[in-house]
């Protein structure tokens, strides 16, 4: 069982994520800038212009939670290969599946 686990990895998944959530690369929530470095010890990038730092998590529901981020990225994982609804062919319906999930989490109500 765990030999086939998806996140043994855990960069690799993060960097997965990363992709579906910002797919021109990790936007700052900071500054939003575009550089950064990628703290592979900590799965962290960490901003080259305001050096805030910030994970895959940062302006999720998951950021703030005791969820650790294997479990978060096994939430993930499973919306992504969900079999009602989501076909796991589509790669597309994947990705927006799972940019809405997060970006749901991370949509301030504006205005009102
Ligand atoms: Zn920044």
């Amino acid at each position: 069982m765990e030999a086939t686990e998806p996140f043994s990895d855990p960069n690799a998944c993060i960097s997965y994520f990363a992709t579906l959530r910002w797919p021109d690369g990790p936007v700052c929530p900071k500054c939003e800038g575009k550089e950064h470095y990628y703290l592979a010890s900590r799965c962290i990038w960490k901003c080259k212009k305001c050096a805030k730092q910030f994970s895959v998590k940062v302006g999720t529901i998951f950021e703030e939670s005791a969820i650790p981020l294997k479990k978060w990225l096994m939430a993930l994982w499973m919306i992504t290969n969900a079999k009602n609804g989501v076909s796991a062919t589509n790669g597309k319906t994947k990705m927006a599946t799972v940019g809405g999930f997060i970006g749901s989490c991370e949509m301030p109500a504006d205005g009102g």
